[in-house]
């Protein structure tokens, strides 16, 4: 692969001799094993995951290479913060930096709070931006790679999203996603590449997640690979609901009530939608499917990995609620195929840049269009220049955060923030913490007792996106599929895999062709059905933190021979690099009761009330983890405060 950078852990190629001998690499890492404890508190500490030196592996080229999934020195900081290591105090620094505002996280909701700040500002108004990575988004970074001379960009996490409907005239009078597309000026057609029509008839998807979704898998060849017991080792059902599973290895009665639940549409209206949630969060999809449409385990199951893909844990988990909000069977029509999902080159890093751009505009190289907006790159000196009304400073994990007093009275919040080793203290006006509970709970020292409860019943489910980077993609081609979707049995990696149709943008024109290079994107949830939820979540985080890159190398390349080897698949020379993405708190599980279930009291309600001068603002309170919504939060958690500057 051309341009290929060999950091620690990755200082050999992809060969089938290496992948048939490499060495066997133990997971050998204390597991995380107990739940995480509260400050003060006495307690039997959970172990931290040793890192091994080759845990984070290889990571691309270009602006983002440094930085992909949670980075060694994030996952360091933030067990020893758990373990309630770091001082507090801004006594000991003997140069304390002041601003009017601090924003606490650099993802979606951190910008949305930005973007609001920017423009309200009184003149002379200033804010300090921090994020403990080394580049801003969040979970909506990119990869890319260059695999002899073509350059390909992939998602790190957040990847899709439907145009909004309703062109806005008035954003300030919006929310979500039409607010942002309209205020940010974001095109609503886009160019995809051609399929040759000579070619064999293949469908792709736009993003790493529609071909999932009932209904629009009609517009992806999805080939389902069921695990069978003769010689031939497994077999290769293609589009198999669409062809009403007659085509899919599975007993004529499992069948039959596989597509009695596929085709359910919304069993019952609601009035309104206090009254959907009264009644659906008080119970979990699964207890929805064999409760109320009198389907067995089967049925629920069967929506696992859709609702794990979504929000981390699947049908078990996740509060019916939450499921009506996707188009889960039984609540909610099947959506029409007509319905498209785009994804940016780098997914939703493609958001987060048009709001770089608009907040800095010397941050990403070019002018202010979709081209350059999408595809220049990163000017890290313009992000965090004196005297500009908002700096943004990355590599700085955030350790402490109280009032300078009584929260009722105080003037000011103190921080303590860590960046290249050293200690750093800060003083503003007021604080948005735009970062997940898992993290505010430890990170703000005065955090109000009712605050901290709200926190402790949240729960966060990790997930791993792993790209993979194809010198070509015959092996798919042959098959008929640009999707794969299998039960992953013992031994198994991950669940499915994906070729996009690339996204076409300005100079940045990937090929669509099965000759030519590729991403191939696993997108992996950790689900454990039937174990109570904090269980799921505790158990996938410490499978996906301590194992070493090489070992998931050697997982995901077994997996693509025993998928693909028969339709000639050769890892030496197919393979040209693979990216780790993981994310330890990936999503914020909606549990049945996350809304309020039939009480109406909601654990995030308590988080979205300011105290003092700190608000709250993170996609996790939304309930299903979004990009409009999440800064959404950011901006409403800005106002809360905007008194207070
Ligand atoms: C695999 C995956 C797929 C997804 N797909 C989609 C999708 O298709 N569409 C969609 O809209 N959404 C998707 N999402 C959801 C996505 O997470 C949200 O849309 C949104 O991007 C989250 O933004 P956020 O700002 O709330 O949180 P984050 O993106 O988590 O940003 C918070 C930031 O704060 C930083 N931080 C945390 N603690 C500290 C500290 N102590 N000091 C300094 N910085 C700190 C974090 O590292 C992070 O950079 C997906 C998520 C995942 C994980």
């Amino acid at each position: 692969m051309g341009n290929r950078k060999t950091p620690a852990g990755f200082n050999r190629g992809i060969t089938r001799r290496d992948f048939l001998n490499g060495a066997a690499v133990g997971a050998g890492s204390a597991l995380l094993g107990a739940p995480a404890p509260g400050f003060g508190q006495p307690q039997v500490q959970a172990p931290r995951p040793s890192l091994d030196p080759d845990w984070y592996g290889f990571g691309g080229v270009g602006d983002y290479r440094l930085s992909h999934g949670n980075t060694p020195d994030v996952v360091a900081a933030a067990h020893r913060l758990r373990d309630g290591e770091f001082p507090t105090s801004l006594r000991q620094f003997s140069e304390v930096e002041e601003y009017d505002l601090v924003i606490v996280g650099g993802g979606m909701a951190g910008l949305g709070a930005a973007l609001e700040f920017a423009k309200t500002r009184k003149p002379g108004q200033t804010c300090l931006l921090l994020d403990n990575h080394p580049i801003f988004g969040g979970e909506a970074k990119e990869n890319e790679f260059n695999v002899n001379g073509t350059r390909l960009i992939g998602p790190q996490g957040a990847n899709g999203f439907f145009v909004p409907a309703a062109v806005v005239d008035n954003p300030e009078r919006a929310a979500g996603d039409a607010r942002y597309y309209a205020e940010l000026d974001v095109p609503r057609d886009f160019r995809l590449q051609d399929w040759p029509a000579d070619a064999e008839p293949l469908r792709f998807c736009a993003d790493n997640y529609g071909y999932l979704v009932r209904g629009l898998q009609a517009n992806t060849s999805v080939g389902h690979y069921f695990d069978t017991d003769d010689s031939k080792g497994g077999q290769w059902a293609v589009d198999m609901w669409q062809q009403r599973l007659a085509n899919a290895p599975l007993p004529a009665a499992t069948r039959a009530m596989l597509l009695r639940w596929y085709q359910a549409g919304a069993s019952r209206k609601f009035e309104s939608d206090a009254e959907a949630r009264r009644w659906l969060d008080t119970m979990s999809y699964k207890d929805f499917v064999e409760n109320e449409l009198q389907l067995g385990p089967d049925a629920a199951a069967q929506g696992d990995l859709f609702l794990a893909s979504a929000c981390g844990l699947g049908s078990d988990a996740v509060s019916a609620y939450a499921a009506s909000q996707l188009p889960m069977p039984g609540l909610a029509d099947v959506p029409p195929a007509g319905l498209k999902r785009y994804s940016f080159p780098g997914g939703n890093s493609g958001f987060v840049r048009y709001f770089l751009k608009r907040l800095i505009p010397e941050a990403i190289a070019g002018r202010p269009d979709f081209d350059d907006i999408i595809t220049g790159r990163i000017n890290f000196g313009a992000l965090d220049r004196a005297g500009q009304p908002l700096r943004i400073r990355l590599s700085s994990t955030v350790l402490s955060v109280a009032h300078e007093g009584d929260p009722d009275s105080a003037g000011s919040v103190s921080l303590v923030y860590t960046r290249d080793g050293r200690l750093q203290g800060v003083r503003a006006k007021a604080v948005v913490m735009a970062t997940g509970g898992w993290m505010n709970r430890y990170v703000v020292r005065d955090l109000p007792v009712e605050y901290r409860q709200a926190y402790e019943q949240f729960q966060h489910a990790p997930f791993l996106v792993a790209n993979v980077a194809l010198t070509n993609w015959q092996f798919l081609y042959k098959l008929g599929i640009t999707a794969a979707i299998w039960n992953k049995g013992e031994g198994d990696f991950g669940y499915t895999c994906n070729i996009r149709n690339p996204m076409q943008v300005g100079s940045y024109q990937p090929p669509l062709d099965p000759d030519q290079p590729t991403v191939l994107s696993f997108y992996t949830p950790f689900y454990y059905p039937g174990l109570p939820v904090a269980a799921q979540c505790r158990m996938g985080r410490a499978e996906l933190l301590s194992t070493p890159y090489p070992v998931y190398e050697k997982k995901i390349l077994t997996q693509m021979v025993k998928l693909f080897g028969a339709a000639g698949f050769d890892p030496g020379r197919d393979v040209a690099g693979i990216i780790l993405n993981r994310w330890g708190h990936a999503y914020s599980v909606p549990f049945p009761g996350f809304y309020g279930g039939a009480t109406g009291n909601a654990p995030r309600d308590v988080i979205r009330k300011n105290y003092g001068r700190i608000a709250f603002g993170h996609s996790e309170l939304d309930g299903l983890q979004h990009w409009g919504p999440a800064a959404d939060e950011g901006r409403r958690a800005f106002n809360q405060l905007r008194d207070a500057i």
